[in-house]
């Protein structure tokens, strides 16, 4: 008898939220990364599937394996690939001296200077990803130290008092030194790493969010003293965060392997009710997502003029106007790549 094959490797689970493309792989305990193409970002990297080498900054919730086992490989093979500049990992200060002693093994292992930058980020504070595009740390509760972040958009704004002035009379009063305009925050992308539930996911961060990439790694009643002692979302926990959260996608990783997909989908349309549970997506239910992709595919070819899914994503809100530095390199990898590519 000949053996069978082994099993395919872990396909990248793929969601598209215009602008945004969430692209990874999260299973509970084994493998966490969750790549935005669109923000040059990468959300935790237990593993480094090709197209993450792409982006430059990590923003790592926690040290646990399963999220930062990809570490070393990635600034490495950034470095291998000839990718230009000094990539970054943001990591929580108490972990900053284990995450850089980590590195520091992997360069004496591998006998040569891999470029490597280790970003303490401070809860609460925030690291610049663009001139008006920023990562905010926030501080949750799990087994280790451990972060949220959410990417926010600085937009300036007239101020109320100013709508109807005409354009001339503006630029007059800027000429005097009149405050005109107000800065106002537009959180993109929240992701909440590995957590037990708290006032932190209420936050407006998190309730103003477009999307939210949030873990829930357990689904079964009986579970919940388990979620409790990992400090880990419980789909129970999900009733209150849905009704919170007005995202209009949110994206559910860190499932446990045991959990079945149908099941999972179950409790969620239970918990969510109907209509709210159509914008809840399993990262890794492939099936469904790539339905939900065909039809975006579908819809779009039926505009007028389409004929066919361009590189990069439609603008949506005038959001593409800030895209424009974006390095090219990770706008090209599309879905069709990390088909090939996996
Ligand atoms: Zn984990
Ligand atoms: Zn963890």
């Amino acid at each position: 008898m000949v053996p069978r094959m082994p099993p395919q490797e872990a396909r990248l689970g793929y969601i598209y939220s215009a602008p945004f493309r969430i692209q990874g792989v999260s299973v509970a305990g084994e493998q966490a990364v969750v790549h935005v193409p669109e923000l040059d970002l990468v959300f935790d990297i237990g593993l480094c599937p090709r197209p993450v080498l792409a982006s430059p900054t990590v923003a790592l919730s926690h040290t646990h394996m399963d999220h930062v086992a990809g570490l070393p490989y990635w600034f490495s093979q950034r470095a291998f690939q000839k990718m230009p500049g000094t990539a970054r990992c943001l990591v929580h200060p108490k972990m900053v001296e284990p995450v850089r002693r980590m590195m520091a093994s992997w360069i004496d292992l591998e006998r040569q200077h891999t470029p490597h930058e280790i970003v303490p980020i401070e809860p609460d504070s925030e690291y610049q990803l663009r001139p008006n595009m920023f990562v905010r740390a926030i501080e949750v509760s799990h087994t280790t130290p451990a972060l949220a972040f959410v990417v926010i958009e600085r937009r300036s704004k007239l101020r109320d008092e100013f709508r109807g002035v005409s354009q001339d009379r503006l630029r007059e009063l800027r000429g005097q030194g009149v405050e005109i305009t107000k800065t106002i925050e537009i959180p993109l992308v929240a992701y909440t790493g590995d957590t037990e539930i708290g006032d932190f996911l209420f936050r407006d961060e998190f309730r103003n969010a477009q999307v939210v990439i949030t873990e829930c790694t357990f689904f079964e009643e009986e579970h919940r003293d388990r979620a409790k002692v990992g400090k880990h979302i419980h789909v129970e926990d999900l009733r209150p965060l849905l009704e919170a959260w007005t995202a209009r996608d949110i994206i559910i990783g860190h499932v446990s392997r045991r959990t079945l997909i149908p099941f999972a989908r179950e409790r969620i349309e239970a918990i969510a009710g109907p209509e709210r549970s159509q914008h809840v997506h399993l990262l890794m239910d492939h099936r469904s997502n790539r339905v939900r992709y065909e039809n975006q595919v579908a819809a779009f070819e039926n505009v007028a003029g389409n004929s066919k899914v361009q590189n990069s994503p439609t603008n949506a809100g005038g959001f593409f106007d800030s895209l424009s530095d974006c390095p090219a390199s990770s706008l090209e990898i599309t879905a069709e790549h990390l088909e090939k590519d996996l």
